[in-house]
């Protein structure tokens, strides 16, 4: 019976600490390592677009929009994919849009090597050099997914983690939809906040198509549209 009693007691445990272990991956405003960053404490109506994956053979329309609308944007390309379409990639800085390390294959940084972590990093910060990006390259973890070697690696090498803290493609419904997507973004978006969506993909027509929608109404709300480097600044000047 006693030893029942500690079995039970240490599953208990386990479940405890293995759920919190699951919140710091998920976390969006904590990580043992490094800065991390999901939104810019600032009283200017400044936001950030951030489209995440990439650049695939959708970077002519998201670029056009943008281009159309005379927004800097700001695009977290993996290495892998700079590496298929490297025409496209160029196009995203020619543009003057920021471009920031989205990681080489896309994987869960968690519970992989130094040297995996290392490697996934640096090789996707050439590749971005390659393009002519000279700007700082920020980093965003795939799936915002992150434990202790990916913030040790980045705290280590001065690097900031930037996440987001309005995502209105995590429920399917609304990312289904490109009007209730604008309607998520009017509804939630405050001073500081940073938008993430992805347009990559085919199977994401509708952001795509609620970017437009998404610029003219916070612009309509009186807010201006940074990158995320230029957001940064305003905390800056906060403190
Ligand atoms: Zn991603």
């Amino acid at each position: 019976m006693k030893f029942l009693k500690i079995v039970v007691a240490s599953i208990l445990i386990l479940i405890i600490l293995g759920y919190g272990l699951l919140q710091v991956i998920n976390s969006r405003s904590f990580q043992f390592f490094g800065e991390i960053i999901n939104k810019v404490d600032t009283d200017k109506k400044v936001v950030a677009l951030t489209f995440d994956d990439g650049p695939t053979n959708k970077t002519d329309d998201i670029l056009k929009i943008l281009h159309e609308k005379n927004i800097k944007a700001t695009f977290f390309l993996t290495g892998k994919e700079i590496e298929e379409n490297f025409e496209e990639a160029k196009k995203i800085f020619n543009a003057g849009h920021e471009i920031g390390n989205h990681t080489y294959s896309h994987q869960r940084m968690v519970f992989k090597s130094p040297s995996f972590v290392k490697d996934e990093i640096e090789k996707t910060d050439k590749l971005i050099r390659k393009t002519g990006y000279s700007g700082e390259i920020l980093f965003r973890p795939p799936n915002g997914k992150k434990l202790l070697l990916l913030p040790k690696y980045l705290a280590d090498n001065d690097r900031k983690s930037i996440l987001w803290d309005i995502e209105p493609e995590t429920d399917p419904e609304i990312g289904a939809d490109s009007e209730k997507i604008v309607q998520y973004v009017n509804d939630h978006v405050e001073n500081g906040s940073i938008i993430l969506l992805h347009v990559m993909y085919d199977s994401r027509q509708e952001s795509l198509e609620s970017v437009e929608g998404i610029i003219n109404e916070l612009t309509e709300q009186g807010y201006e549209f940074k990158t995320v480097s230029e957001l940064l600044k305003y905390e800056e000047a906060n403190n």
